[in-house]
């Protein structure tokens, strides 16, 4: 690690105690971009990763709400605005109890490299809450998202802020959010992506994530001449962005083994065909169950239950090709990176937002294996969100074909980024370097012609 590097990380340190996960965000990128600063010193005169790593605006809010029994509830809101640059901030909430500061700081800063890298103008930013939608009912939900919109209103806009879903937001609660802000703010726009397609949603943005880290991974496949067809592949989660993985690999001929939830997961050698998928989808997204129960279904799966003292992670343990992690953050550390290397996996294109500890994605790049991160893999996603407000201002909807047509050939281009600035920087097939690299300069260069500000 460079001296530039390291005080960098201890100023961050300082500054932002108890924040693991935002300091692994930082030290991944800077140790990209020290490549970047040997050969253009301005930018690190003009300090523009030190205005980067610090977001331009932090809104913490209380929540509080009232449920069905009269309980009261109080929850956490939160918004980071991080960066401006090249477009109004975008970037999805999350719900789940894990939520803090730290955790959505280190996502609005990996935000701000991935939409610059889709070529659409999008700042980046990031949002949620530590409420906990799990098993709770429909009224519930409703009453906390009118709660959070309650406050979150007046911060966001069709120009200023435009948030989506992510973990525990998906079209159920961008409809009450929605619904909430029409109602405060008397007026039909598109404030959120990920909308109904009734009412200013884009066909395959509920696919977008999931598509475009396996059209990512095809891409990174076709450096060598290779394809999806016949390959195993091992995905983590079974929400929004495991499902459409799930699909998309099927269409292209691979086959997929596992899936999983937060308390286990079900390893299917025979492959989860459509029909399987289907069920899960009907499982995961009606039903709203759990993982376990799909080897009462199909009784040649097996189910695992996870053990929180493990220091590894089972699902990755499977002889396989492919791995798509696409349910969290560091689910995969430096001994589940070695049973996948182990088990012949040379492609991971990551679904989820920094899946992988910085030991893992170290062994990952001195093996050369197809490493696809998080932050160009899952891109597609926030693509689709960004072509849902061309289609809300025009007030025009793209068809299927279309909008699909444009995030194949964004993440190509994503990829082509990565692949040509990993060159340029002297480190080829660093696909880590190449999306930081790629990602920060369109921002930096917006941030100097802008000035100080
Ligand atoms: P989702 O629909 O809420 O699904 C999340 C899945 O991951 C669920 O199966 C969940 O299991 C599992 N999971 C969540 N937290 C976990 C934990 N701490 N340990 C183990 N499993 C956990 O969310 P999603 O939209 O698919 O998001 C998945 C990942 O993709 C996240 O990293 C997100 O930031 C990233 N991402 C999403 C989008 C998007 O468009 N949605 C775009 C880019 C990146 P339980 O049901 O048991 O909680």
């Amino acid at each position: 690690m460079s001296s530039y590097v390291s005080d960098l990380l201890a100023e961050v340190k300082a500054k932002n105690p108890a924040e693991p996960e935002f300091h692994q965000a930082v030290e991944e990128v800077a140790e990209s971009l020290s490549l970047v600063f040997e050969k253009h010193p301005e930018y690190r005169a003009a300090k523009v990763l030190e205005r980067i790593i610090e977001p331009e605006r932090v809104i913490t809010f209380r929540v509080p709400w009232v449920d069905e029994q009269g309980e009261v509830n109080i929850n956490r809101g939160f918004r980071i605005e991080m960066n401006s640059a090249i477009g109004p901030y975008k970037g999805g909430l999350r719900f789940h109890p894990s939520v803090n500061l730290g955790i959505l700081k280190f996502l609005a800063f990996e935000q701000v490299f991935k939409n610059s890298l889709t070529t659409l103008p999008m700042g980046g930013g990031k949002g949620g809450s530590d409420f906990d939608p799990k098993g709770k009912s429909d009224l519930k939900i409703m009453r906390f998202c009118q709660a959070f919109m309650g406050e979150l209103f007046r911060h966001i806009g069709p120009n200023t802020d435009v948030p989506a879903g992510d973990i525990g937001v998906g079209g159920r609660e961008i409809g009450y959010l929605f619904g909430q802000y029409k109602k405060l703010r008397n007026e039909f726009t598109g404030v959120l992506t990920g909308k109904g397609l009734n009412w200013g949603g884009s066909l395959i943005r509920p696919e977008a994530t999931g598509y475009g880290a396996v059209y990512f991974a095809a891409e990174m496949l076709g450096t060598r001449n290779e394809t999806l067809e016949g390959k195993v592949c091992l995905v983590s989660g079974s929400g929004n962005v495991a499902q459409y993985t799930v699909e998309k690999i099927l269409s292209l001929g691979g086959k997929v083994v596992t899936l999983s939830d937060s308390n286990g997961y079900i390893y299917d050698e025979e492959g989860i065909n459509t029909e399987k998928l289907h069920f899960v989808m009907e499982l995961k997204n009606i039903r709203r169950g759990r993982m376990k129960e799909y080897v009462a279904k199909y009784k040649n799966a097996v189910y695992t239950e996870i053990n929180p003292k493990d220091d590894f992670n089972p699902l990755w343990n499977h002889k396989a090709q492919c791995a798509f992690p696409s349910a969290t953050q560091n689910e995969i550390n430096g001994k589940d990176a070695q049973n996948l290397l182990k088990n012949g996996v040379y492609v991971v294109s990551e679904g989820a937002n920094m899946p992988t500890t910085i030991d893992g994605v170290k062994l990952f790049l001195d093996k050369k294996i197809l490493y696809g991160p998080g932050k160009a893999a899952n891109a597609g996603g926030v693509a689709v969100s960004g072509l849902e407000m061309t289609q809300n201002s025009m007030r025009l909807p793209w068809t299927r074909e279309e909008v699909d047509e444009r995030l194949r050939m964004i993440m190509k281009d994503i990829h082509q980024t990565c692949v040509t600035m990993a060159d340029r920087f002297g480190t080829p097939g660093n696909y880590v370097n190449g999306a930081n690299i790629g990602g920060f300069l369109k921002v930096a260069d917006a941030m100097m012609d802008q000035g100080v500000v």
